[in-house]
């Protein structure tokens, strides 16, 4: 038997225990109902993930559950925001109980850990369509920008680079000997959000790797009126994603791939000692306009873009 929108609202959706104490008013109501505290202001992101762009027809729902749900924790950690709810958005082609189980499950578990209140969202039949609008706290006047790197500030990211594009590879086929942590990272990715909100007072922009590192270093450098370049030798990477650029020459992979959802973010060379965020030096911002790799000394322009829908 297949619930309807009410029955099935009101089974997977209204049982949410609410933990934080800015959601005045959760499910039920037309709107949730939230409060702020002084001195602080409220950050805001959506993002949605489709079938067949996003992810393939028939991937896990309990990876999609937990990937949508950590995609959209990833924007807030790129501002130094601490999440306290979402809202969520499903369009359906059927009610599949034991998918709709699954995707829950995946989503709620990463909620709770961290103590994220799932506060609304509707439910809708069409094409698989998974929308999370998510929000964060951050300090008053101190989120991190894109807008705000200066030249002479050295470039960091956390984690490694590329591996979530390798994961991409090994689903389309590519054979790798170690195949299943480049899959965790594309299929679970974990947001930053403790190194985001450490980064506070220290970064002076930041970003979360969504779309590659090129592409979207290249938007701190657009909106800051910077350039920059990369030391090639300092790049982050796993054994695996050097054996997959070993195998296949493929070595711009790992600058252009997405889904890493690691943090780029710059740091003046004066604040650089108080950085306690675990993460690697990866460049220079400099004034010079546009984005260069240094490749074992050999300086060339680095023009690669990320992934653009309509493009
Ligand atoms: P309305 O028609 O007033 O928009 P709905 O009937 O769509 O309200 O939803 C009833 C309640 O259930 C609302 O509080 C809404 O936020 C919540 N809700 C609906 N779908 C979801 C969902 N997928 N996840 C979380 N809450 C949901
Ligand atoms: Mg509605």
């Amino acid at each position: 038997m297949s619930l309807s929108e009410f029955p099935l609202i009101q089974r997977f959706f209204t049982k949410q225990r609410i933990t934080n104490p800015t959601t005045r008013l959760g499910i039920g109501d037309d709107c949730a109902l939230l409060s702020i505290p002084d001195g602080f202001e409220l950050a805001v992101t959506t993002d949605t993930m489709v079938e067949n762009v996003h992810f393939f027809a028939g991937a896990d729902p309990e990876q999609l559950g937990h990937k949508l749900l950590a995609v959209n924790l990833s924007d807030l950690a790129a501002m130094g925001a601490k999440p306290i709810s979402v809202t969520l958005a499903l369009t359906l082609p059927k009610v599949d109980e034991s998918w709709l189980t699954a995707f829950v499950h995946g989503f709620l578990n990463l909620a709770e850990r961290y103590s994220v209140d799932l506060i609304g969202g509707d439910t809708t039949s069409g094409p698989l369509t998974l929308t999370v609008q998510a929000m964060g706290l951050v300090p008053k006047g101190r989120a991190l920008l894109r807008s705000t790197a200066q030249p002479g500030d050295f470039i960091y990211m956390t984690g490694c680079l590329g591996d979530a594009g390798l994961g991409l590879k090994i689903h389309q086929g590519y054979h790798s000997a170690h195949p299943e942590a480049a899959l965790t990272r594309f299929n679970r990715p974990e947001p930053a959000c403790e190194a985001g909100q450490a980064l506070i007072g220290i970064a002076h922009a930041c970003i979360d790797l969504s779309d590659g590192l090129a592409g979207d270093l290249g938007h701190i450098l657009e909106q800051s009126q910077v350039g920059a370049c990369l030391d090639w030798d300092a790049l982050p990477l796993s054994q695996a994603v050097r054996s997959y650029i070993n195998d296949t020459g493929d070595w711009s992979m790992p600058l252009t791939a997405g889904d890493d959802y690691e943090l780029c973010f710059t740091v003046s060379p004066e604040q650089a000692a108080q950085l306690t965020v675990a993460a690697t030096k990866i460049g220079i911002i400099e004034s010079q306009p546009g984005l260069r790799l240094n490749k074992s000394g050999n300086i060339q322009p680095l023009e690669v873009k990320g992934f653009e829908h309509f493009s």
